[in-house]
């Protein structure tokens, strides 16, 4: 498989963004810089990505995601994984109602009968077919919407996609005749959405992105500082998903459904049981809603119609396995990040399980209350999870369309994926009316390089020498445990500050020192660490400053400028970190 992509003049462009999931695809573009979703002829914007064959005709989306119940053996879904992998690493679990992945010398085939007549033979299609031909249906049916043709795409990707699997699925784009300005990443797709909104402030932030799709959950800690994503941590779960959610819903309209038919479980028959799982998908769906929902199939086993309800506490007392599963994952790529919950600024729900009011509840739980948790249940600004892939994927597609198509690695890179940068905090030491020593971070840990900060120092209260120590520091977390009695165990001991707009996120964790509750209490405290540079300013007059600037240079070495304001001169010293 080559790289080979189809390249388009600039002026000839008409951009799209495109998120491609094993469950759900979606398509957006953007009007006057704001994105937004195009319906497909269904008037879904979120598309099953399933295509289904009946008598030659070719079927995709919703409409063949029906199909699983009467046609399942023709109807291929649940395959964008499968790109750019050999047979032997696949997991086929998802396709056991669907036509079954087959081995082809290695590769990844499905076969259906793709051809109209009782004796057509069926075709072996290969994954990269397959795709292609989703993709074409996918492009060509928001190409009808935007009455023009689409010529470009960015389109997102996993974290853990390999080279191969990326180039996989350019092959398949260039297939159905899309150019493929760029891959970003699905996580990186959802920061972007919510940062471009035109009413909000892009400050430095540490954000978890939870993806919770229908086959797998994805969740990334992403550092973004001065509009640029940096990677800090990921993990790939196929375990608690959206599927693991239908199942628990299956398994209990089974269950109800047996007690008065005992002969017959829908589990057991495959068209029952395929009727049995999108009725519960649904059913879950409207739970995301409603506090009750009903479930209803006509001749769901047997010939036997089934009506019943649940309401959503059962719901979530049956799917708490699955929810606690989403907790632990998510908590368990903050540590792997090496930090701590203290240290998120924002929880990005993204994917279509994320409507869940349960889970995003259970994770606000987790977090400290100046996490702002970015889901539908718990923040009235939220975007819609399900649409935040493919809105951002358009954002990206309208800023860099003007690109040539052989400029556009180059000049974007930057923005949306993994940069240099540093990972300890740099700052100054300084002392604390208390007598203690303490760090005053000046550029954060996770900050992309190059970059420039500046702070200004007091001068003592008469005036005088000006020492400025500059260390490294990392931030380790504080537990104080309850005092028996109300005691004040530890006064504030942070309270230098420094008269910087920049470092204002490292005060945050004092507005809770207040709180009296019996729980331990935890907040995030720096340590000062290996030293970068001193320098002395001498006589600095009453009331004077000392400003600090610190230059990270792309290489990681870091240049430090002292001077008094108003002063002349200054000390320079160039470190190499
Ligand atoms: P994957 O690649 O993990 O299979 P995807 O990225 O293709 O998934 P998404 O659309 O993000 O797909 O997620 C699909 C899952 O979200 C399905 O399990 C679907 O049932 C679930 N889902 C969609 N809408 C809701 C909702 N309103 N409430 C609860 N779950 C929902
Ligand atoms: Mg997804």
């Amino acid at each position: 498989m080559s790289d080979k992509k189809v390249a388009t003049s600039p002026d000839d462009r008409t951009v799209i963004g495109i998120t491609f999931g094993n469950s759900n695809s979606s398509v957006a573009h953007t009007v006057d810089d704001k994105a937004e979703v195009i319906a497909n002829e269904d008037g879904d914007r979120q598309i099953p990505t399933i295509l289904s064959y009946v008598d030659g005709e070719e079927y995709y989306g919703q409409q063949a995601k029906n199909f699983l119940v009467r046609n399942p053996k023709n109807t291929a879904a649940y395959f964008r994984d499968f790109l750019g992998k050999d047979f032997k690493s696949i997991d086929p679990t998802h396709n056991h109602a669907s036509a079954h992945p087959e081995d082809a010398n290695g590769a990844v085939t499905f076969t259906v009968k793709d051809k109209e007549g009782e004796d057509a033979e069926p075709s072996k299609l290969s994954v990269d077919e397959v795709a292609a031909r989703f993709f074409r249906r996918l492009v060509g049916s928001a190409s009808d919407y935007l009455g023009k043709k689409i010529t470009s795409a960015v389109i997102t990707v996993p974290t853990n996609f390999s080279d191969k699997q990326k180039s996989a699925l350019i092959a398949a784009a260039t297939a159905a005749d899309v150019e493929v300005l760029q891959l970003i990443s699905e996580p990186v797709a959802a920061a972007l959405a919510y940062d471009a909104r035109p009413d909000t402030e892009v400050k430095d932030k540490i954000v978890v992105v939870a993806d919770l799709g229908g086959t797998r959950s994805d969740v990334t800690v992403l550092a973004s500082r001065s509009g640029m994503y940096t990677v800090l941590a990921t993990a790939h779960d196929y375990e608690f998903h959206g599927a693991a959610l239908d199942k628990v819903l299956m398994d209990h309209f089974a269950k109800e459904f047996l007690k008065k038919n005992p002969k017959s479980d829908p589990r057991e028959n495959a068209r029952s049981l395929a009727k049995l799982k999108l009725e519960s998908e649904s059913t879950k769906k409207a739970l995301s809603i409603g506090a009750n929902a009903s479930f209803s199939v006509e001749s769901l086993a047997d010939g036997i119609d089934f009506a019943s309800t649940i309401n959503r506490l059962r719901y979530e007392m049956i799917a708490r396995g699955v929810f606690e599963g989403i907790t632990r994952l998510v908590s368990s790529v903050i540590k792997k990040a090496g930090l701590d919950v203290l240290d998120i600024d924002e929880v990005i729900l993204s994917g279509g399980t994320s409507h869940t009011p349960r889970i995003a509840s259970n994770l606000a739980a987790v977090f400290p209350e100046s996490t702002a948790i970015q889901s539908p249940s718990t923040s009235a600004t939220a975007v819609n999870p399900s649409e935040l892939q493919a809105r951002g994927a358009a954002l990206q597609a309208s800023l860099i369309e003007m690109y040539e198509a052989e400029d556009i690695d180059q000049s974007t890179h930057a923005a949306v994926t993994t940069v240099p940068h540093i990972t300890n905090a740099i700052g100054v030491v300084s002392r604390s009316p208390s007598g203690e020593d303490v760090f005053i971070p000046i550029v954060q840990p996770e900050t992309a390089v190059p970059t420039r900060r500046t702070v200004f120092v007091p001068a003592p209260k008469d005036g005088g020498d000006v020492l400025v120590r500059i260390v490294e520091g990392n931030t380790h977390i504080k537990v104080t445990q309850p005092a028996p009695k109300a005691a004040a165990a530890n006064g504030g001991s942070r309270a230098a500050k420094v008269e910087d707009a920049d470092d204002s996120d490292a005060d945050e964790s004092d507005s809770e020192e207040e709180e009296d509750d019996d729980e331990e209490k935890r907040e995030k405290v720096w340590k000062i660490g290996a030293t970068v540079a001193e320098a002395a300013i001498r006589g600095v007059k009453k009331g004077g400053k000392v400003e600090v600037t610190i230059n990270v240079n792309a290489d990681l070495s870091v240049i430090v400028t002292t001077r008094e304001v108003g002063g002349k001169g200054g000390v320079r010293g160039v470190i190499s970190a």
